[in-house]
């Protein structure tokens, strides 16, 4: 049977990393792997337009709105009840028929094409906001295994599209600020491997953040023993290049996931039972299989060019190694805490219990024993959360705890993942924990060693320097700058670069930028939101604009964290507002909108101050409940002083005082800041020239006119405009504050980059596509400067 067409379906080989929105993290991967032959079990993906098609063309779409805006979310009670009412809803709604045929149609293609009738396969649910850096959903939504049957994979499809709607997924969702119903779901069919035995392997080193190690956990049978942390797997520590093992850790391995001897599922089982009593304690790979594994590992990395977190498989039948998920490794925060700590060294130590340290740091609380679901309401902000293993439902409790220990597991269970997400120090696979550690009793858990001990063993002392400092996670700064430093010479003129979509950033993250200049919110207006701000204000949903903002920012934000984003409160002109949803009731017409209600003249009218009050908060998002505190904002279209005033005591009363980390710049593009140059400096911490607004109003000349540009007239390197930069630059250092630049000249005009670093300029923010280059011709104009300096030839 030929593949054919399909609304609703995406071969892996259809599909490359860029279509997360079509199939989510997990089966964008499939494919790009499947593209880079790298040996994925074969299948397709059910693209999320048919979870968008089920529950809009059953119309449950409203029904799952109205439920969701009554969930108390501190209620954990109310959160299941409300939960499991979606989920009942959907899986008892058909599925309509133009959905249906094409997943059975592509069923049957796979069946043929792997040579069995009715194949087992594997059915896994992947989101559109899973996998991303910055989120590790772990064990969120479903995964089926051994799905047999057209009607069980239509059954199990619809539990997948259901497990979106997961206590747990809706309560990551709304810490996390994601908006509910932009979150889709693609499905992942895949062909069942039967492993004999299977595993996770994180391309770093997780726990010392070495990115010259890889670390695989290996067990018997099926990989989610691994994953749901009942099995404590055994480890390998190789070394990236040579791949020799440096270090190996063998665990009782004393039970494993299989296939359900009766019907479709998966069942755990002793491993003596079915391997034989030796097997517990066996390694469950040879050193060749190590070696093989580690190999596939560092290819995959290639394809993505980021530490990747893989969990693989081998074949019961043929022995042969298969991958069946890659992700990034989750950029993991550092430790909330930053008061310096020091152990107490004066009295000897008591040793309760040991274990893998799984995410690191160290913490002192109160131990809380958690054995089922029920009992996480006991714990209290400041807790030790000590249980056999955490699932998903514990997310809540893990976030108020300080440390989590537990007695299963390996470092890339529950446990350590979401703990490593949260930054609280972790230990697993303790073995012993909830029998020796009592509720109630004072612990310190230091997540760096792997140990818990008796009582507090830290001091605050105020003023030292931490003795044991917690490592960052996450790709090093060391190999960052390593990578930095192959591309481009250290320039003192920053070199920043312009970015508005937020989905490029991981594209462009390791060029030799310093920060984004300029980052244009227009993008994510448009992409994202889609809606006119006061139209949002109207029907009361202006929270739509703040997550949806705050997401986009947070994600370039994150990604090249510490170094600033400089956001630029939105900019459009009028003509540009009315394109967008509900525009045409809220938004005027204007006769010349490039020199109309612009910028900051919009922030502070009536008619819009609620829109920008909901930039301020989603910007305010970011920078508290995402901790991004490397984003900046910036003003577009100052015309003068007394407005800048009134837009800071907005922005203040949203909580975006200026000071301390919060650099509030303006764009000076309108003459009249260049004229009042030295006034402007003194109100702000910097001020972005825009070049192209500022020619346009320096010469009179509309930066859209063809007939214009044609004769020459747009140009930014006139004198006038020239002069006008001088005079920026000179205001900006007499006041100690920096001067940049985010138009496109320095894109375009070598001679103006030239210019503007003879000035003095600070920084300038270029595109992308300029970065590298502007970096070597800046250093090479300022090591000019310095010889003509040396030499006295000016
Ligand atoms: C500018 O005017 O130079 C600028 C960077 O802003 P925009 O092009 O978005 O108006
Ligand atoms: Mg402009």
């Amino acid at each position: 049977m030929a593949k054919g067409t399909f609304s609703y379906i995406k071969w892996f080989d259809e599909l490359t990393k860029e279509d997360i929105p079509l199939v989510g993290g997990k089966g964008a991967n499939l494919g790009e792997m499947t593209n880079h032959s790298i040996p994925v079990p074969p299948g397709f993906c059910i693209v999320s337009k048919a979870y968008k098609d089920f529950v809009t063309l059953s119309n449950i779409n409203k029904v799952i709105q109205d439920i969701l805006s009554k969930i108390n979310f501190d209620d954990a009670g109310d959160l299941e009840e409300k939960t499991a009412k979606i989920r009942n809803l959907m899986i008892e709604t058909d599925i309509p028929l133009q959905v249906e045929r094409d997943i059975l149609r592509a069923y049957a293609v796979l069946a043929e094409q792997i040579n069995l009738n009715e194949p087992e396969v594997a059915v896994r649910s992947s989101a559109t906001a899973e996998d991303l850096p910055d989120a590790s959903f772990a064990g969120q939504q479903d995964t089926y295994l051994h799905i047999k049957g057209k009607d069980e994979l239509l059954k199990h499809v619809k539990k997948c599209w259901a497990s979106l709607w997961t206590s747990r997924a809706t309560y990551y969702r709304h810490i996390k600020g994601f908006d509910h119903m932009s979150v889709l779901l693609s499905v992942v069919v895949q062909k069942m491997v039967n492993a004999s035995k299977s595993g996770v392997m994180f391309t770093i080193n997780p726990i010392s953040n070495n990115s010259d190690e890889i670390m695989i956990n290996a067990s018997w049978g099926l990989g989610e023993a691994i994953v749901s942390g009942s099995v404590t797997p055994d480890e390998y520590i190789i070394d990236k290049k040579t791949l020799d093992i440096k270090e190996e850790r063998i665990s009782q391995k004393t039970v494993m996931v299989i296939r359900e001897a009766s019907g479709g599922g998966t069942t755990t089982v002793n491993v003596k039972d079915i391997l034989g009593p030796g097997a517990i304690s066996q390694p469950c790979l040879s050193e060749d299989e190590v070696k093989k594994i580690a190999s596939m590992g560092k290819r995959i990395e290639n394809v993505y060019g980021f530490p990747q977190d893989i969990e693989w498989a081998i074949d019961r039948d043929t022995g042969e190694l298969y991958i069946l998920q890659s992700r990034p490794v989750t950029t993991f925060k550092p430790q909330k805490s930053e008061e310096p700590i020091q152990f107490d060294t004066k009295t000897e130590p008591e040793v309760l219990v040991k274990g893998l340290a799984a995410s690191p740091g160290i913490a002192v609380g109160k131990v809380k024993k958690i054995q089922s679901i029920d009992e996480i309401g006991k714990i209290q902000e400041g807790d030790i959360l000590v249980t056999a293993m955490t699932n998903p439902d514990m997310v809540p409790a893990m976030k108020k705890a300080v440390a989590v220990v537990t007695d299963e597991g390996g470092r890339t269970c529950h446990a350590a993942i979401v703990s490593r997400e949260f930054g609280i120090p972790c230990i697993v696979g303790t073995q012993n924990a909830t029998e020796v550690l009592e509720d109630g009793m004072t612990v310190t858990v230091d997540a760096t060693r792997g140990v818990v001990y008796k009582g507090d063993r830290l001091l605050q002392l105020q003023g030292e320097k931490p003795k044991t400092s917690t490592p960052t996670v996450g790709i090093s700064e060391q190999k960052v700058k390593e990578i930095v430093e192959q591309w481009a010479p250290i320039t003192g003129t920053k070199i920043y670069m312009n970015l508005g979509e937020p989905g490029l950033i991981d594209k462009y993250k390791e060029l030799p930028f310093d920060g984004i200049g300029l980052m244009r919110t227009e993008f994510i207006f448009t992409d994202m939101v889609g809606i006119h701000p006061m139209y949002l204000v109207k029907q009361n949903k202006g929270d739509i604009l703040i997550s949806r903002m705050a997401e986009g920012i947070a994600a370039v934000a994150q990604a090249i964290y510490p170094r600033p984003v400089v956001v630029r409160f939105s900019d459009f002109r009028t003509n540009e507002f009315r394109g967008l949803e509900g525009g045409d009731e809220v938004e005027p017409i204007e006769n010349n909108p490039m020199i109309g209600w612009r910028g900051v003249s919009r922030y502070i009218s009536p008619e819009y101050e609620e829109g920008f009050r909901l930039e301020c908060r989603a910007i305010r998002k970011v920078r508290e409940e995402y901790g991004l505190t490397n984003a900046w904002v910036m003003l577009p279209f100052v015309r003068n002083l007394w407005e800048l005033d009134k837009v800071k005591a907005i922005m203040a009363s949203e909580g975006l005082e200026q000071g301390g980390s919060l650099k509030v710049w303006i764009m000076a593009e309108v003459p009249s800041v260049v004229m009042l140059a030295e006034e402007f400096a003194k109100k702000v911490d910097g001020i972005s020239i825009g070049s192209n607004d500022l020619t346009q109003l320096t010469l009179g000349v509309d930066r859209d006119s063809g007939i214009l540009n044609r004769m020459g007239y747009f140009d930014e390197q006139d004198p006038a405009v020239l002069k006008a930069i001088e005079i920026l630059i000179d205001a900006a250092h007499k006041y100690g504050k920096t001067c940049s630049i985010c138009g496109q000249a320095p894109s375009l005009y070598p001679g103006f980059a030239e210019f503007l670093v003879r000035k003095g300029i600070d920084s300038m923010s270029v595109n992308p596509d300029t970065v590298a280059y502007t970096k070597r011709l800046v250093a090479s104009v300022e090591q000019r400067l310095l010889l003509e300096r040396a030499f006295g030839k000016q």
